[in-house]
């Protein structure tokens, strides 16, 4: 467009997992303003970060070429010849070590072509199953939970379902601060239509004002607080009998299990009043449609796995999976992450949750690729590959749109682990921190400049749209794979983004059903199966995806570190609204950043005046993995004894503090639970 008309272009938002619809309109090649669309599941909302986030598309400090290391500095360098380096050290390594050990990061950040195009290139071209995304450090755990007690690890229901449920539970998420859009539908239950809110938090969290109830358990304590809910309710005869009996399994080990967990034995362990407990259970229990949300206090445990399967007991126990208004909704962080999943950007499964380990799966991949002997392993995790460096596992790493160097726990010694490498390749929009560490850095371009789809928490798949020319000479992720690709040996010819989507349906049934020209006229939630399948607004009617639901009977186990004399204070760590994860975008964008500047260690007043400190004080705090300087917020919001910090400030990392143990099963780090002290700096 000529540089003073106004075009309009929709797309949807590359922030968080909500996947609200908005307008970028546009002067030339800048976007001037934002507005909502009216449509699902935004009805023309937006938050702060919609609304007023998008200055890093144009920011001055993109990535406009490639970079390559010579003498330890990251110069300037032609496509040409940073990807012939990769090329021709990615085969250096194969034929080296073998492509077991190497490794690929896929990105919640980016398309679902463009995830479906990295997990296809690391296991047909390189040969390895270690493919994974930062999913594995937000909801791996629920993929993990819900996949084994329903058979499908996603939100079972829908967004706007929300405001007509006749109870919310609300634990282990922030949604107006993370989710703001949803928040929104939330309040408006709760404030405009009377129906019931109980959040279960340790921090005194906005919707904690239109809340019925608000339980504060101790971090770490909410498989005995969720037990405890339901001895009340299975004591009292509020559990639906009939539908346990019809449509689930392994009720009774559950019943026995619970049996301890008196109110009052729960009282001890979370802080949590027994009244309050009860109160809770009868609420959720009598309510005809109950829905949980939950989010990152619930996955980000070395319980991660138990927490998420002690939401879908509950969930059962009253019969309220199946049926609109109700179900249990894990929030997905970031835009995309549930579309990366869908994709197969996982080590254990190709796109549409197919198990690499399925021979018939290998063959019907090998088929529609054209390769012979996949790898028939369960690859290793991110959070496996990375310690995995120095042990001599993992030789390289192909990095798309992540930022480990400060999204992983102990931060520190993931950057250690990095450096020792044989090579390294980063694909971003800026120089992050993780990128910085690179010997190849290929300048991608955002959301504006591509086409694709992203699907967000709901299972809705809906269009991203180019707006703007590439800036500088970056390129779309899924054509930096593609040329990487056929400079391998494997062509890779696709035109555009639609073309990749076309094979995805082919080899992915749940997408089966999916065109762009379906998904012109609004999003497509998944599964949709066939061309005239309309999507599937909820999971699991009539009966579950797995067949019978299952239950599963858990106790309650202590995080991995508990404060003590030496670190006497829970640290907990989270999110802003104002900014986002790593920081990479929001803090390029100015209205967002300004608002939010800098990181803020919240503390309680009770703890500020025992430690003798005052708001805006430096404090240092300290854990066993390292320390951080940061300005300190005496804050109501904090309770007595715990401390929570942001970590979306690179100068005051909070995952320096975080602790690395994670949960057996899924490998998600406990970022939510460390032990720490603090001090005035
Ligand atoms: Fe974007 Fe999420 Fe805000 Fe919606 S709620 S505008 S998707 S950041």
């Amino acid at each position: 467009g000529r540089p003073w008309e106004l075009r309009k272009v929709r797309t949807t938002c590359p922030y968080c997992g909500v996947g609200c619809q908005l307008e970028l309109n546009l002067k030339g090649n800048k976007i001037v303003k934002v507005m909502g669309v009216r449509a699902i599941p935004n009805e023309g909302r937006l938050c702060v970060k919609g609304r007023f986030g998008m200055g890093f598309v144009n920011h001055p400090d993109r990535l406009k070429t490639p970079l390559v290391k010579k003498n330890g500095e990251l110069v300037e360098a032609s496509w040409d010849e940073a990807l012939d380096l990769v090329t021709s050290k990615f085969k250096e390594m194969k034929e080296k070590y073998g492509p077991e050990k190497m490794g690929g990061f896929s990105s919640a950040r980016v398309t679902n072509e463009e995830n479906y195009l990295m997990q296809k290139f690391m296991r047909a071209v390189i040969g390895t199953n270690h493919v994974d995304h930062c999913a594995r450090l937000c909801h791996a755990s629920t993929v993990a939970g819900l996949a084994t007690t329903y058979g499908s690890g996603a939100m079972t229901n829908s967004i706007m379902e929300l405001e007509d449920a006749d109870c919310i539970l609300v634990i282990g998420s922030n949604p107006n601060e993370n989710h703001p859009v949803i928040g929104t539908y939330i309040k408006r239950a709760a404030k405009l239509k009377n129906k019931d809110l109980i959040v279960i938090d340790p921090r005194r969290q906005n919707l904690v004002r239109y809340a019925r109830l608000w339980l504060r358990q101790f971090p770490g304590t909410d498989i005995a607080v969720i037990n405890g809910m339901m001895h009340v309710i299975i004591a009292e005869n509020l559990h639906a009998v009939d539908y346990i009996a019809e449509r689930t399994e392994n009720f009774e080990a559950v019943k026995e299990t619970v049996s301890k967990y008196t109110p009052e034995y729960v009282e001890k362990i979370s802080g949590v009043p027994a009244a309050e407990i009860i109160a809770a259970a009868r609420l959720y229990a009598k309510a005809p449609a109950a829905s949980i949300v939950f989010c990152m206090g619930i996955t980000q445990h070395t319980v991660g796995t138990d927490n998420v399967k002690t939401m879908s007991n509950l969930a059962m126990l009253c019969g309220n999976v199946g049926i609109p208004h109700a179900g249990v909704n894990p929030l997905r962080g970031q835009n995309n992450v549930q579309g990366a999943c869908d994709m197969g950007a996982l080590p254990n499964v190709y796109s549409g949750y197919q198990a690499v380990t399925d021979p018939a799966n290998r063959a019907k991949m090998e088929a529609a690729w054209g390769v012979a002997g996949l790898p028939d392993y369960v690859g290793m995790t991110l959070t496996q590959m990375i310690p995995a460096i120095s042990e001599g596992g993992i030789k390289s790493l192909y990095i798309m749109g992540e930022n480990p160097a400060m999204s992983d726990p102990d931060c520190t010694h993931a950057i250690k682990e990095m450096q020792g490498l044989e090579f390294m390749v980063v694909q971003d929009i800026f120089l992050t921190e993780t990128a910085k560490l690179a010997d190849v850095v290929l300048p991608a371009c955002t959301f504006a400049e591509k086409d694709g789809t992203f699907t967000n928490t709901e299972r809705r798949v809906a269009r991203v749209r180019r707006a703007i020319p590439p800036i500088g000479q970056s390129k779309p992720d899924w054509q930096i794979i593609s040329e990487i690709s056929t400079r391998m040996g494997y062509p890779m010819n696709y035109k555009n983004a639609e073309e990749i989507f076309e094979e995805i349906r082919t080899v992915t049934p749940s997408y089966a059903g999916m065109t762009y020209e379906r998904l012109e006229s609004g999003g497509l939630q998944w599964p949709c199966p066939t061309i005239e399948h309309p999507g599937t607004q909820y999971l699991h009617k009539g009966q579950f995806t797995r067949g019978k639901g299952l239950f599963f009977a858990i106790e309650h186990q202590d995080p991995a570190e508990m404060p003590d004399a030496d670190y006497p204070l829970y640290l907990t760590t989270g999110r802003l609204l104002y900014q986002y994860h790593t920081g990479t975008m929001s803090r390029k964008a100015v209205g967002l950043n300004e608002k939010a500047p800098e990181c803020r260690v919240e503390l309680s007043p009770t703890d500020a005046e025992a430690y003798k400190i005052a708001s805006g004080d430096m404090v240092r705090v300290t854990s066993r993995r390292g320390a951080i300087t940061a300005k300190a917020e005496i804050s109501r919001k904090a309770v007595a004894g715990t401390i929570f910090i942001p970590f979306h400030f690179a100068e005051a990392a909070a995952n320096t503090l975080t602790i690395a143990a994670l949960d057996p099963v899924c490998k998600i780090p406990e970022f939510k639970v460390c032990a720490a002290r603090i001090e005035r700096a």
